[in-house]
């Protein structure tokens, strides 16, 4: 059940060690720096060292792999923090990569179980359920089919009764990371979405295996572009790198924060697609539910009927586990994280003596909850377009004074807010820096 189909089928934690970084000075001058190692920066850097150019990529954080990292030690697998649907396979770069890599990809169940308080559907609940979905659906992708930019909630029929607040949530928060009210349809509509896989070894694990190798410098922010002369020179505390070109990959709402100061700033026309591309919030709750105790399928995903915002969306026993993800988004999401741990593990446990009943309450065990609405590197969880504000992703890709380049999951108008969109973007700014920069002379021709 994702943005695109209607009813498909009917219907703050450490993570793997970082490998130590010795204190190598970083190199005076490259040919293009890399900012930030998540899907977007890793892909360009491979296309960039494969064409044998001289790159560099600097990441704030102690890991590669940005908002697609899997935690490999508290669960005894690995487990995804962020990403872990592989969207639209067909499109998504990542899917041959990772095959070729040996990693076991398998199709998402999709077809969700609807639980009302903790029992399953009466008779009609579920067709009433679905027809609320479907009509709720056809009414996006209408609106967004004509180019109309609406949001969300203003294409949405509002008389869906008492699966109002499920259908809301479910567009919203749990498809978007925003409230329909900040939703654009033209850009729900733009993303392209089929049946998704999951990957047996974690998505964090292809990334990681594809940055294996890549000249990634942990744990150096950059603080500064000055792409005021020829080139571009990157200010870091642990020095100052030149280079022919600068590919910036930082959220849009890290953009945003100014943590990164460009000299000159930014032309007008990325300033306003930054502010127009905020992130949206989404957090898993990553649940303990030994015993199997609401029978569930490996990776089933659930319905929970909402009589409010105040809602979560499970996934069921991730990779066969007694591991659940309870996901939250939305303003509801962010204010909860923001909040902090504390008061998201006691949300998880409310959900699930409520929503899953008094026995799965009682064999309850560890809850762990991701935090990148608080993450100062991230600060949230994807681009959201609000309404007008579609054609913005393609202007923050446009390119700036033939030396710097934003990429990211932000500038892919198909496959915003996905690990394959960042990827592909990756692959484009690399392109681009690639035009830019002369070809080299050919070796023995120094005299
Ligand atoms: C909880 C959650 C669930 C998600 N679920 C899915 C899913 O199921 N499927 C899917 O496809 N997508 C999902 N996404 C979205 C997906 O993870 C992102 O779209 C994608 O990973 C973004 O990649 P990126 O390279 O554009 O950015 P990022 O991954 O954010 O990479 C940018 C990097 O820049 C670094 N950085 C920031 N500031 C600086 C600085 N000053 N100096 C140096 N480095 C800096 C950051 O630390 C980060 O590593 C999810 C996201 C979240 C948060």
């Amino acid at each position: 059940m994702t943005r695109r189909t209607v009813l498909a089928a009917s219907a703050a934690l450490p993570a793997a060690p970082a490998l130590a970084q010795t204190a190598r000075p970083l190199p005076a001058e490259v040919d293009v720096v890399v900012i930030g190692a998540g899907a977007a920066g890793i892909a360009a850097a491979r296309k960039l060292q494969a064409a044998g150019r001289s790159v560099i990529v600097l990441e704030a954080k102690d890991r590669s792999g940005g908002r697609c990292i899997a935690d490999t030690v508290n669960f005894g697998m690995p487990m995804d923090l962020g990403a872990h649907w592989i969207h639209a396979p067909s499109d998504n770069p990542l899917v041959d990569l990772a095959r070729a890599a040996g990693f076991q990809l398998y199709d998402d169940p999709e077809r969700p179980r609807l639980l009302i308080k903790g029992r399953s559907p009466r008779e009609g609940e579920w067709e009433g359920f679905a027809a609320a979905l479907t009509r709720a659906q056809r009414a996006i992708l209408d609106a967004g089919e004509a180019g109309r930019e609406v949001s969300l909630a203003a294409a949405m029929p509002t008389n869906l009764r008492d699966w109002q607040p499920t259908i809301e949530f479910l567009k919203g928060a749990w498809d978007s990371g925003k409230d329909t009210a900040e939703i654009s349809c033209v850009d729900f509509y733009n993303a392209i979405e089929t049946r998704d896989l999951f990957c047996r070894q974690s998505y964090g694990a292809i990334l990681a295996k594809l940055a294996e190798g890549l000249p990634i410098r942990l744990s150096t922010a950059v603080t500064k572009v000055d792409w005021s002369g020829r080139g571009v020179a990157v200010e870091t505390p642990a020095g100052t790198i030149r280079a022919r070109a600068a590919i910036v990959t930082a959220s849009t709402s890290v953009l945003a924060s100014g943590a990164i100061r460009f000299t000159p700033a930014l032309p007008k026309r990325q300033a306003d697609a930054i502010a127009a591309l905020s992130c949206g919030a989404y957090e898993h709750l990553i649940v303990h539910l030994p015993g199997n105790p609401m029978d569930a399928r490996p990776d089933e995903p659930f319905v929970v009927k909402a009589d409010t915002a105040a809602t979560a969306k499970p996934l069921a026993r991730i990779g066969g586990s007694d591991w659940w993800y309870l996901d939250i988004g939305g303003r509801f999401g962010r204010d909860l994280a923001n909040a902090g741990p504390t008061a998201m593990k006691a949300f998880a446990a409310e959900f699930i003596g409520n929503e899953f009943g008094p026995q799965a309450r009682r064999v309850m065990g560890e809850v762990h909850v991701t935090s990148w609405t608080t993450d100062p590197f991230i600060r949230g969880a994807w681009s959201v377009a609000g309404p007008g504000a579609t054609p913005q992703r393609l202007r923050l890709a446009e390119p700036v004074g033939q030396r710097v380049l934003i990429a990211g999951e932000a500038t892919d108008d198909g496959l915003w807010g996905t690990v394959g969109g960042a990827w592909a973007s990756g692959e484009r700014a690399a392109d681009q820096a690639l035009r830019w920069i002369s070809p080299r002379p050919a070796s023995g021709r120094r005299r």
